[in-house]
């Protein structure tokens, strides 16, 4: 019997402890797994606030994607976890999937969503985006510096193989949206692999898009094709979805899962209990020093899946007895988004105006962009006739604009958010219902180098036989798809090695 340490309750630790727990009982294992989260609840960022009139405002992520192995996994996780009937989804023609707006100079513009957007010019583009296509198509490869893991920003790649427009209309803005990041500074080998492996494998983002792809692991397709979720999310084209309860019904429905089954998995879960230091033993394993409000406690464990943020693992781990660890662990940023959700009376912008629009960093906006709430999810606006909209602001140059998160007055952001609606939606009433949250360091940043920094980390916990792996947003991937995949990955490389 081995005891399992998860640090970090978010939604990656979670699903860390579900397929530990599922993996260990179908080997007949009684390994006992410890799952510690610092705060009395789970879930992490993954936060719904609800109101008695059945209003749903989501506090930090919205939607999660329906495309791609990560996302199938996703669904399959729900479907074992019976969540299917409380989905609600968002299908690839619906204009909460089609429509994603820019902002350039003031005005919104849709980005191109079909084939014609491709070949006739589409605003704020100059040129049919087919031109850089064949830009792309007709560079040769790109020589990239192999000190720095042969890595490129997200901008200087763009510029490179589709020009100025691509960069400045598309992946700048993206790289707010997803990562409230700079796309000059975030690497594309970590943000985008899948561009990345292309344009390595073929010379060409198209070319490397349209070969054929790898066969993904066998126990996952058998299971996609026989998931009746998964048929029914490809025939009807899904393009994103989320839950009646809001986003955090899965994790509470993971954690629920866990509770109820956990005499015979043999899960602990003690929320409130912060991890403060990891002292290693030579054998790799490892005594773990946890404080909650009134005592602290050392726990002994055999094995660590730590999912926390890197920042937080740093300083769990000695400075002194791990440099590079320690060192690089903290490099690793994460930058802090302000989310304020507002809540109108009435229909106050077209129901099919789109998922939401997003600002170009090189316009000097004060905010990151605006998501239209109840054009997507509109269960989510209870009985009532009422438009929800999320002004997302900060990221990567909250300091600057906002100064420190920890004193930024709260009216302020409010007011900042208001103004926006009314310049660009030129909504002039007032909202009936406001929520304003300053998420501190939520988004970690995968800046040039990335890959390499985490690659360094786990070779330096392979070197001294630390049984410690490394899960979670700040290494495996940055939403909440790639979270889950990543912890099922770890966990079933841990019982095959096993
Ligand atoms: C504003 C916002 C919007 C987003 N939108 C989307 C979206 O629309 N779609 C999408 O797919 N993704 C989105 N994301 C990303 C998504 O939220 C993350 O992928 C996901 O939450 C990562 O989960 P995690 O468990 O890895 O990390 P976290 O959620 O950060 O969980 C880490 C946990 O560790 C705990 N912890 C920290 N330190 C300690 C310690 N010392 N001891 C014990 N516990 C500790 C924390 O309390 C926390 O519960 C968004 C994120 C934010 C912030």
């Amino acid at each position: 019997m081995k005891k399992i340490a998860i640090l970090g309750g978010g939604v990656s630790g979670l699903s860390c402890a579900h397929y530990l727990a599922k993996l260990g009982k179908s080997l007949g294992r009684s390994d006992r797994i410890i799952l510690i989260e610092a705060s009395n609840s789970v879930g992490g960022w993954l936060k719904s606030q609800q109101f008695d009139d059945g209003v749903i405002h989501e506090l930090g992520p919205k939607s999660i994607r329906a495309s791609g192995l990560p996302a199938f996994n996703t669904l399959l996780l729900a479907e074992e976890i019976k969540l299917t009937p409380d989905i609600i989804k968002v299908k690839s023609g619906d204009p909460a999937a089609k429509k994603r707006l820019i902002c350039v100079n003031n005005q919104l513009y849709t980005l191109p969503n079909s084939l014609k957007s491709l070949i006739f010019n589409c605003p704020p583009f100059t040129k049919p985006l087919i031109s850089s296509m064949y830009k792309d198509f007709k560079s040769p490869r790109l020589t990239l510096d192999p000190n720095n893991g042969e890595d490129i920003s997200v901008h200087d790649f763009m510029v490179s193989r589709f020009g100025e427009e691509v960069a400045k209309y598309l992946f700048d803005p993206m790289c707010r949206g997803i990562a409230a990041g700079d796309s000059k500074k975030l690497s594309l080998k970590s943000m985008f692999p899948p561009i990345y492996r292309a344009e390595r494998s073929k010379g060409s983002v198209i070319k490397g898009m349209l070969s054929p792809n790898k066969e993904t692991p066998s126990t996952i397709n058998s299971e996609i094709s026989s998931s009746s979720l998964l048929n029914q999310v490809k025939s009807e084209k899904w393009s994103i979805w989320s839950l009646k309860n809001g986003l955090e019904q899965l994790p509470a429905t993971i954690y629920s899962n866990l509770i109820k089954h956990s005499t015979s998995a043999n899960v602990e879960v003690h929320l409130g209990h912060q991890v403060d230091h990891i002292m290693f033993k030579d054998d790799g394993s490892a005594v773990l020093h946890v404080s909650n409000c009134n005592s602290i406690k050392p726990i002994s464990v055999d094995h660590i899946f730590s999912a926390l943020p890197a920042n937080n693992l740093a300083k769990c781990i000695s400075a002194k007895g791990y440099p590079i660890i320690h060192n690089n662990l903290k490099s690793i940023k994460s930058v802090t988004v302000a989310v304020v959700n507002l809540e109108y009376s009435g229909t106050i912008i077209p129901r099919d105006m789109g998922f939401g629009f997003l600002t170009p960093s090189y316009s000097n906006s004060p905010i990151l962009g605006i998501v239209f709430d109840s054009c997507c999810f509109r269960d989510h606006d209870g009985d009532k006739d009422i438009t929800r909209l999320t002004v997302m602001m900060g990221g990567e140059w909250f300091d600057d604009q906002f100064g420190d998160p920890v004193n930024v007055d709260h009216q302020l952001m409010l007011k900042i958010a208001q103004d926006s609606v009314r310049n660009h939606l030129n909504i002039n009433v007032n909202p009936v219902r406001t929520i304003v949250n300053i998420h501190k360091e939520c988004i970690p940043q995968y800046y040039v180098g990335h890959s390499s920094k985490v690659e360094t980390i786990r070779s330096e916990i392979e070197k001294h036989q630390l049984n410690l792996e490394l899960i979670g947003n700040s290494f495996g991937g940055l939403g909440v798809n790639d979270s889950i995949y990543d912890a099922r990955q770890k966990a079933y490389r841990f019982y095959n090695n096993k």
